[in-house]
């Protein structure tokens, strides 16, 4: 098949998973996903710790554990002169497979998806993630915001937390406003994407929706029937959400009319037991940080906290010492209430992960047992937060590492319940394009191909 036949669309579902899927299916909430589901390969996605988007974006970009790739949370350890920063695509250490297909002449479409900012120069259109910081640059070629602007007066920017009411929900309206809210958000980019589907000539089309990702922190107690706060006149309220989200699918694919389409997750949901506070759990070890990292300055003595990573420069501590401490501190905490663990294992990213390249650092990632996340926090404040309120908290549901993918179309055999891992998608996905697997990606190739 010739580049020009190909059609390969990529809608990715922030924070999808199958915990809340499978009950939406059952009720007919999601004819379409369903569909795909009956004619396509689909299952578990493996994701990376920690479990974020960015980290394991930046693992679908280029098919590496987030040693190799360099990204393993919200900011950026590839420090130059002291200054520390967000993430965003130039703090990928490793080539992706969207520069790859772009150099080999397809022509690609990618909207709102994770990292790509500043916007990567590739052969087609780039609407950039605004997720993490604030420009004007967020559209690749420049000259194609003027033409958006014509069409759409202001361009709808998916934001992290977007909508939450300032200062927590104060009653069921609170509640249907922020419902309203996320629809909003997800038809804004579906007109989006819709235009740019039918005017912009296409192989490769990346569209990312974000607002199953807030909706899903504030209100899996609608969503999950085995969730205590779960009652049928919210869940019917989150219903129209998701059957919004479904209908959009099925009409982006209507107009894609992509020969494969992959739907996938880059992590899942599960109900929040109780948060940990890192700050705390720190002091209580006795490892003092001289420097917050809300203050922005690297300095050697630097313990800097990036919610389920922590970033120290062993220069200062030399050999891991302190990473070692943190780490036989850490897995001792348990919840009293239940008496569990809260950490299933705090790991070594360089024993976690081959090929750690962060040199003069030690790196070490919370794997938290299930329903436990954790906050940068402060020293005063408990280690572990009380149980958070249903309909009145925005951390309701947390993220898990297990995340979902969906592939279907030409050439794509039918096989139920296959696990896979984020790395083995795009190796995938540049077979279906009929270009070569780099030997250095993580991942295999699924075996989804007639
Ligand atoms: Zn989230």
């Amino acid at each position: 098949m010739q580049i020009n036949q190909k059609k390969f669309l990529c809608l990715s579902l922030d924070g999808a998973s199958w915990s809340g899927f499978d009950f939406l299916m059952k009720e007919r909430t999601l004819p379409v996903i369903t569909s795909l589901v009956n004619s396509g390969s689909y299952g578990s996605l493996h994701c990376m710790l920690p479990t974020f988007t960015y980290p394991n974006w930046a693992s679908f970009w280029t098919g590496e554990n987030p040693s190799r790739q360099g990204i393993f949370a919200f900011n950026d350890i590839g420090i130059s002169r002291g200054l520390l920063r967000k993430v965003d695509w130039t703090s990928l250490k490793s080539p992706t497979w969207l520069e790859q297909i772009s150099n080999n002449g397809f022509k690609i479409i990618s909207i709102h998806a994770p990292l790509t900012l500043p916007p990567p120069q590739i052969n087609g259109f780039v609407i950039a993630d605004q997720h993490t910081i604030t420009t004007e640059d967020f559209i690749y070629p420049p000259d194609f915001a003027g033409i958006l602007k014509t069409r759409f007066k202001e361009l709808h920017l998916p934001k992290a937390e977007q909508f939450f009411p300032h200062g927590g929900f104060k009653d069921s309206s609170d509640i249907d406003k922020f419902i309203e809210d996320q629809i909003w958000s997800i038809k804004q980019t579906k007109e989006l994407a819709e235009y740019m589907l039918t005017e912009c000539s296409w192989n490769v089309a990346i569209i990312h929706l974000f607002a199953t990702d807030p909706l899903q922190h504030a209100l899996w107690h609608l969503i999950d029937p085995r969730h205590p706060g779960f009652e049928i006149e919210g869940h019917n309220k989150v219903v129209k959400f998701f059957k919004e989200l479904d209908s959009i699918i099925g009409h982006l694919i209507k107009i894609a009319n992509p020969t494969a389409k992959l739907v996938f997750s880059s992590h899942g949901f599960v109900s929040t037991k109780r948060i940990f506070n890192i700050s705390r759990a720190l002091a209580e070890a006795g490892i003092s940080r001289r420097r917050l990292f809300t203050r922005k300055i690297v300095k050697p003595e630097n313990i800097l906290l990036d919610h389920k990573a922590l970033y120290i420069q062993n220069k200062k501590f030399g050999n891991g010492d302190t990473a070692n401490k943190i780490i036989r501190a850490f897995e001792r905490v348990r919840d009293p209430e239940s008496g569990s663990l809260v950490i299933k294992k705090a790991w070594h990213a360089r024993e976690l992960y081959d090929g750690f390249r962060q040199d003069g650092w030690d790196v070490v990632i919370l794997e938290f047992n299930e329903g436990y996340t954790s906050r940068n926090g402060d020293a005063e404040s408990p280690i572990l937060s009380d149980l958070l309120k249903p309909g009145k908290d925005y951390l309701i549901g947390t993220h898990t590492q297990t995340g979902v993918w969906i592939l279907s179309g030409e050439g794509i055999i039918t096989q139920p319940g296959f696990d896979a891992s984020i790395t083995d998608l795009p190796p995938t996905i540049l077979t279906y394009l009929g270009q070569k697997v780099p030997t250095r990606m993580d991942g295999k190739v699924l075996p989804v191909f007639l």
